[in-house]
């Protein structure tokens, strides 16, 4: 069983901040933002890249309540899912990180030029 599953399971303690039916939200434990929330699917999905609309469209419901609950609406904030190995992602468990609660950094992500990829 992967980590995730394991949080949602409750075997591994998490900081829980919203929970339903189908998905669960809960504070990074290695926070890149004052607020870094992730915010998972209750069934294992692998990235964004397997995802279905309706688990999409239900993910979505609920990081914008989150967003509203914490006021992170009123200040801005931004959305990010890693996926693959070139996305960075550490975690295969389709999760979204929230981060805000300050003006967040955007920066080239590699020193390859972009140029040479148009
Ligand atoms: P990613 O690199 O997109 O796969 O992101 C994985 C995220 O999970 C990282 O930001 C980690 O800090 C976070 N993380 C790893 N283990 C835990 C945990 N037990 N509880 C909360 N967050 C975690
Ligand atoms: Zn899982």
């Amino acid at each position: 069983m992967c980590l995730f599953c394991k949080i949602v399971n409750k075997e591994i303690p998490a900081n829980i901040i919203a929970e339903d039916e189908n998905f669960l939200a809960f504070h990074d434990i290695n926070p890149k933002a004052p607020v870094h929330i992730l915010v998972i699917p209750k069934i294992h999905v692998d990235s964004f890249d397997e995802v279905n609309g309706e688990t999409m469209a239900g993910i979505t419901k609920f990081m914008q309540d989150i967003a509203k609950e914490t006021k992170l609406n009123e200040s801005g904030y931004r959305v990010i899912t890693n996926i693959g190995e070139n996305g960075g992602q550490e975690v295969k468990h389709l999760h979204f990180h929230l981060l805000g609660g300050a003006k967040l950094k955007w920066e080239h992500f590699t020193d390859a030029d972009p140029k040479d990829f148009l």
